[in-house]
């Protein structure tokens, strides 16, 4: 099967850890072993986040603080030049007689979306209220909103509506025998004036990138890979259960975070809806292992009573 793979940023770097090459490095080996296994049977497109990366970028801006500081949209693509870099390398490491290639990408959003007056999406480190009252005040432009128990700064996040590089992307796929490593944190934001492509401030939500690129790539399978084992239907409750297989309308039943599972359920959602045969979230260890059937949340357009869960043994050994 062809089958997109998107990474969480935050995955990558879990919140909490130190944002430190180290650990990325670690993790995205991590994410790498997983994939090659994925690689074995399926030709893999490798999408990834970029939230905690961009937001470091950015506070690293304000060190140099003499000149006016570099957009998001130039610093989305160096964090797609850096996370690609390690994942092509570590790809490599691990299938080294395969072809793998990382491709810079730009994704066409609309200026006029509404999500540039209100920003919504979580980048860089997370802060106690104290620290992020303090950025405030140094940086007036920001916005800064609760993620769980901590606070980060969130930019604007505006529908991804075209990957620019499609044709060159489905000319490499054509072949079959390529890794290609592409979309990394949603695409670089652009928007088109008068004809002419011109970057934008913003960082695009890369489930959602995603689910265009699976769509237009004709992908089979579009798996979102995370730190959580499977979809729960009430995360973070005694009562939850941790869903195995369901319907796109079962799954819209529930409510979802809209910061983290709501995008990812979203995209899966849709990408089935655009006919594709599955979706599969799950956590960036067991890649193939979804693609399977055998571990995380498979989202289908028929499903026996619409949905079935893990039992509570299953959860319980994180199966
Ligand atoms: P990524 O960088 O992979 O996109 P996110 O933090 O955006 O990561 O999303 C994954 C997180 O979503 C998990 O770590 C978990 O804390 C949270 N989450 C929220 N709702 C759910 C749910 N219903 N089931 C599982 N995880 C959930
Ligand atoms: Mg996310």
């Amino acid at each position: 099967m062809l089958v997109v793979v998107a990474l969480g940023g935050n995955a990558i770097l879990q919140r909490g850890e130190p944002l430190e090459c180290s650990v990325q490095r670690e993790n995205i080996r991590t994410a790498a072993r997983s994939i090659a296994k994925l690689a074995e049977n399926h030709q893999v497109v490798l999408t990834h986040g970029n939230g905690p990366q961009v937001g470091l970028l950015a506070l690293m801006n304000e060190a140099y603080s003499d000149v006016a500081p570099y957009p998001l949209d130039a610093l989305g693509a160096q964090t797609q030049g850096m996370i690609g870099f390690m994942f092509e390398q570590e790809l490599r490491n691990f299938m080294p007689d395969r072809k793998v290639c990382t491709v810079s990408t730009q994704t066409l959003v609309d200026p006029q979306d509404p999500a540039f007056s209100d920003p919504d999406k979580f980048v860089g480190p997370v802060y106690s209220k104290q620290q992020a009252e303090e950025l405030l005040k140094k940086n007036p432009g920001w916005a800064i909103k609760a993620d769980g128990k901590y606070f980060r700064r969130v930019v604007p996040s505006p529908m991804p509506s075209e990957i620019l590089e499609l044709p060159s992307l489905r000319h490499l796929l054509s072949s079959g025998d390529i890794t290609v490593i592409c979309g990394g944190g949603g695409g670089i934001p652009v928007k088109r004036i008068n004809g002419k492509l011109e970057g934008v401030e913003a960082v695009i939500d890369k489930d959602r990138a995603s689910r265009v690129l699976a769509r237009d790539i004709g992908a089979d399978a579009l798996l979102i890979l995370t730190d959580v084992a499977a979809v729960a239907t009430q995360y973070g409750d005694p009562a939850s259960q941790d869903i195995r297989l369901a319907t796109p309308d079962k799954m819209d039943s529930f409510g979802f975070s809209a910061g983290s599972m709501g995008p990812k359920v979203e995209a899966a959602n849709g990408f089935v809806r655009d006919g594709g045969k599955l979706s599969g979230i799950g956590s960036l260890e067991q890649a193939a292992e979804i693609i399977e059937g055998l571990a995380g949340t498979t989202i289908k357009a028929e499903v026996e009573n619409e949905i079935q869960y893990y039992s509570s043994i299953e959860q319980a050994a994180g199966f």
